[in-house]
């Protein structure tokens, strides 16, 4: 394993170094080498962030990814100019990880350093530009327009300038033309600011000045001479009664924060009058964007079979580095992550949790952090730039011990990790798709792990089919939880069938018979439920009744999805939106009417039907900002909410003991997406969702509406036999060559004209379909998106034989196919996109 980026960036210390190959922020798919000057011979090393010359005029930021003594054969190293830190920022093993990263998708390791690091420790590379102090208009060869006269007369007055001034001087959108202009007329040089932008929280708090804090006397004066001005005497006695500086003259050292009498609706003028008047004195402190908080949970005592679990896991670990904890819902397998993480942290190790994006928010996080106090980072995708610094400080400092956290933290900056565990394995959103590095977090952690050589755990209800597969054929450990903790049952399941019901006049507002009916029971006995529906908005569009026509996006080739909310028609894809249309574009009849089932739709439908309940919905529209879904999910937890709509958010962590009934609206819709892994997906959509009915005593209901209930996947899905389902599927796939038979590489190229990218495809399929290494090549085709972005889009897929040695050969060539391609002066313009194991 190790050659698989050992040969490429070798990592280690010369004891004698005189050069320095820098991690550059470049589209280039390689490290640069730099000379080290004696002067900075001391204080450098891997890890460090450097500035360095780049091409002509350009000054970069990079980091070092590997110090030695071989002088560069092509080109004459120029030096390092500085040296930004007093210590590494990022370890010999982060760059091991990058380095991996970037052979094995197929991107540069300049691209992961950006995803790597949180931008609060990036340098902030906003250009800007200065005089040539080497220019001289007069002897120039160039004659200079009037806007680049423009530009350098500005520019003799304020020495620099960003792109965003030239813009207003010259009151136009686009500089980067004239800009260019003037670095080939040699009058202008192009720079990057370089500054850290990670700046600390800090609070501002007021105190007693020494004077009536240590004095009574002198306080019951103040107190007598403010008699008159009841709001100052407020304020006074809030602060008094926070901070009780008699009992204890050192509280008032600390203070009180002052937003604390704003919450308490008292004066803000009287506050400041008081701070003028040299009573109170106002003082910031740094603080920590994250409490302290203790551990508060009782020992945990396993079941019998979790025991077990835990017994086995561990004595697997002894020769393998992966095991698959295969654990029904409800089987207890956070309670076994526990105790492993506990053990993990007790011989000195860091441990890292992976779990899906929206379970970050849910009791899971509340759980461990009774467990686990300020040992615990969470790392989430929505916290401040900020917050996330602080975590990546808190694990360089050692204050951190484990994270918890969405696919971005394997980037943090661990040295000696003991275990990682990716919970919910099978989750499609551990991929990254856009933009590079597109990788899978579930892969990389297990890469992550033997760096460090830990060991890797993954869990899940319903495995993905590649660690399954992996699990069988011996390369990783397995263990499987049959029962569910305590008495818990497992939920029945009921078929509906929407065609029947239809002929017999029983659909009414999309919903069957039996789930009214379920559904009634429920709300009869105070009892909650769960609706699914796979998609989200309104109806997903606008059709005319009278001829067929469907408005769409200009620039992306699909339709446009209606939402109800702001009557307003968006694109998934770009974003765009408009109002909806009063009239059908192609024949003019107002006949405009929607079609398909959203969740909005069947919130209000299920409002129709069942008038007195309470009915919430959670989807991407609804939990957009930070806390919306936390909010949502206490709403629910508290009774507040009957009904509970929603897509895939709800199928994960949600651990109530009210839901009784769980509906799913459109089987089909789940299964019948034109995708190989669709069948794989149904499966474990719709028993991750069953999961959530019925926990403890009471068995729970799980309604499945479809037009096909002959499906034998549903006859399995009822039966939770994933075994059988899974012999089945992986027959299919080895059939018509799917992973894990092969491995997939998806080449796309992007051009705003139609001809040129089509060409272009075509040309890169050749060069591909030459490529000597045992493969099956599809395409090029139209994406199935034809155009994102005023781009359209074809893609080539290659099928590979799974061995190493051919994919290695396979991107080796396709990288010099790229550069081909990319150097043909018909391409120039045209981007290309390589997403390794893109579904
Ligand atoms: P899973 O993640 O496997 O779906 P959970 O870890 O959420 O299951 O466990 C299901 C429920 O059982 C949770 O409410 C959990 O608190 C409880 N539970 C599991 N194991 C134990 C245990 N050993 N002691 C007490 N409660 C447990
Ligand atoms: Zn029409
Ligand atoms: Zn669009």
């Amino acid at each position: 394993m190790e050659s698989l980026f050992g040969d490429t960036y070798p990592v280690g210390e010369d004891l004698n170094p005189l050069f320095a190959d820098i991690i550059l922020p470049v589209p280039i798919p390689r490290m640069f080498t730099y000379k080290i000057p004696k002067s900075l011979a001391e204080g450098i090393g891997i890890g460090y962030r450097v500035i360095v010359q780049f091409g002509k005029k350009k000054v970069l930021t990079g980091i070092v990814g590997k110090v030695h003594a071989k002088p560069p054969q092509a080109y004459e190293a120029k030096p390092i100019l500085d040296v930004l830190d007093a210590q590494a920022t990022v370890n010999p093993l982060q760059i091991r990880l990058w380095a991996w990263m970037a052979e094995y998708y197929c991107c540069h390791i300049g691209e992961v350093m950006n995803a790597a690091l949180p931008s609060g420790l990036k340098l902030s590379s906003e250009s800007k530009i200065q005089i040539n102090p080497l220019f001289d208009q007069e002897t120039s060869a160039y004659p200079l327009d009037d806007r680049e006269l423009v530009i350098l007369e500005a520019l003799a007055q304020r020495e620099e300038m960003s792109y965003q001034d030239c813009e207003n001087i010259l009151g136009i959108k686009s500089i980067h033309g004239i800009i260019k202009s003037l670095v080939v007329k040699e009058a202008i040089l192009v720079f990057e600011e370089v500054k850290d932008k990670f700046s600390p929280k800090v609070e501002s708090r007021v105190r007693l000045v020494k004077r009536y804090a240590e004095d009574r006397d002198a306080l019951e004066g103040l107190f007598a001479s403010i008699s008159g001005k009841p709001k100052q005497e407020e304020i006074l006695l809030k602060y008094l009664q926070e901070v009780p500086v008699f009992h204890q003259v050192a509280l008032n050292e600390k203070g009180l924060e002052k937003s604390v009498f704003a919450q308490a609706g008292l004066s803000q003028s009287a506050l400041k009058t008081l701070v003028k008047n040299g009573v109170l004195e106002e003082f910031k402190v740094v603080v920590s964007r994250f409490q302290d908080e203790l551990a508060a949970s009782d020992p945990i005592q396993l079941s019998q079979e979790q025991e077990a679990a835990k017994a086995s896991i561990k004595q697997q670990f002894e020769e393998k580095h992966t095991v698959l904890l295969h654990g029904i819902t409800g089987s207890g397998k956070t309670e076994i992550y526990i105790t492993l993480i506990e053990e993990a942290l007790a011989g000195g190790s860091q441990v890292l949790l992976l779990l899906p994006e929206i379970a970050l928010t849910t009791h899971m996080v509340d759980r461990l952090r009774k467990v686990f106090g300020g040992r615990m980072g969470v790392f989430h995708s929505k916290y401040s730039d900020n917050e996330r610094v602080e975590v990546w400080n808190g694990v360089l400092s050692g204050k951190v011990s484990f994270v918890v956290g969405v696919r971005s933290s394997i980037f943090l900056p661990f040295d000696s990790l003991g275990l990682v565990i990716v919970d919910e394995e099978h989750e499609s959103s551990y991929k990254q798709f856009d933009p590079a590095p597109r990788y899978q977090a579930r892969d990389a952690a297990i890469m992550l792990a033997w760096l460090h050589q830990a060991k890797t755990l993954l869990g899940s209800a319903t495995p993905s089919f590649e660690s399954f597969y992996n699990a069988r054929q011996k390369k990783y450990g397995y263990f499987q939880l049959k029962n569910r903790y305590g008495e818990a049952q497992l939920p029945e399941f009921h078929l509906a069938d929407i065609l029947a019901d239809k002929k017999k006049n029983l659909l009414k507002l999309d919903s069957t018979r039996l789930l009214r009916e379920k559904i009634q029971e429920a709300l009869q006995r105070q009892e909650q439920v769960l609706i699914f529906q796979n998609r989200r908005g309104y109806a997903p569009y606008i059709c005319c009744e009278d001829c067929g026509w469907i408005p769409g996006c200009d620039r992306c080739d699909v339709s446009l999805t209606y939402h109800q909310f702001g009557e307003e028609m968006r694109c998934h894809y770009c974003g765009f939106k408009e109002k909806v249309p009063h009239t059908c574009a192609a024949c003019g009849s107002t006949k405009l009417g929607a079609v398909g089932l959203g969740t909005e739709r069947i919130e209000e439908s299920l409002a129709l039907l069942f008038p007195e309940a309470r009915i919430a919905r959670m989807d991407l529209d609804t939990t957009r900002s930070k806390y919306g879904y936390q909010r949502l999910l206490e709403d629910f937890g508290s009774g507040n909410v009957d009904i509970l709509v929603g897509t895939q958010m709800i199928t994960k962590g949600l651990d109530f003991d009210r839901v009784t009934v769980v509906g799913i609206m459109d089987a089909d819709r789940i299964l019948y997406f034109p995708d190989f892994r669709a069948g794989e997906r149904a499966f474990q959509q719709i028993t991750q969702v069953a999961g959530r009915a019925g926990r403890r005593d009471k068995r729970g209901n799980v309604i499945i509406q479809t037009r096909r209930p002959d499906d034998q996947i549903f006859t399995q899905i009822m039966a939770g036999d994933y075994v059988n389902f899974y012999l089945q599927e992986m027959g299919e796939r080895q059939r018509f060559f799917y992973p894990p038979f092969v491995k997939i590489i998806k080449v796309s190229t992007r051009h705003k004209e139609y001809k040129v990218a089509e060409k272009a495809a075509r040309h890169l399929h050749q060069l591909m379909a030459e490529i000597p290494v045992k493969k099956i090549m599809l395409g090029p085709e139209k994406g199935l998106i034809g155009k994102i972005k005023d781009q359209y889009i074809f893609e080539s897929v290659a099928k590979l034989d799974r061995t190493s040695q051919a994919q290695a050969q396979f991107k080796h060539d396709l990288q010099a196919a790229l550069e081909e391609m990319q150097a043909h002066k018909d391409f120039k313009s045209v981007r290309f996109v390589v997403d390794v194991d893109p579904y």
